[in-house]
């Protein structure tokens, strides 16, 4: 006879808490199957370690301790210091407290308005070079160049440049000049 598996009954089978004909099937059981055999091999051995730990009683005086403290913290007394956040209702009020302010900070960052494009502090024209010698500031133009605010655009005597004035249009810059971009806006 193979019935179900006793490892659950293991704990009962030792303490002797299982009726006659449960630990007869038991102990058949065991014989039998190798899995439930070493369940109980575990087990028994590790009851048996328990048994051998020598029972200890706490001394008088440790339990006087622990009632002077009980009586000293704060939170014993009602109304006193932190005592109130102690109880489970009143933890539990302030997380959900805590989780509504995250709630409504979710909600306002979702909702709020858009920020504005960001300003270009930084107002610069784009050079090219058409022909001859273009210089900004102190650099020859190659082909392309960033006219920034304050800086000056210099043609010699066969030169000629173009300038894109922000995004209205294009100036030529003739040869023999010299302008310099105070502004942009
Ligand atoms: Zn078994």
């Amino acid at each position: 006879m193979f019935s179900k598996h006793v490892s659950k009954n293991i704990s009962a089978y030792c303490h002797g808490e299982l009726s006659v004909d449960e630990s007869r099937e038991f102990s058949e059981h065991i014989l039998a199957c190798a899995r439930c055999r070493s369940a109980y091999e575990e087990i028994k051995l590790g009851i048996k370690f328990a048994e051998q730990l020598p029972q200890l009683s706490p001394s008088a005086s440790l339990w006087q301790n622990i009632e002077a403290k009980i009586e000293t913290t704060p939170a014993s007394r009602p109304g006193s210091g932190w005592a109130f956040l102690n109880s489970w209702q009143t933890q539990l009020a302030a997380a959900a407290v805590v989780l509504l302010v995250v709630a409504v900070l979710g909600i306002w960052w979702m909702r709020r308005p858009p920020l504005p494009p960001p300003v270009n502090t930084v107002a610069s024209w784009e050079v090219e070079r058409v022909n001859g010698t273009v210089r900004v500031g102190s650099c020859d133009v190659e082909k392309k160049a960033q006219l920034t605010v304050g800086e000056w655009l210099e043609t010699d005597g066969n030169s000629v440049a173009q300038v894109a004035v922000s995004s209205i249009g294009h100036v030529e810059v003739d040869s023999n000049t010299r302008i310099r971009l105070v502004t942009s806006a």
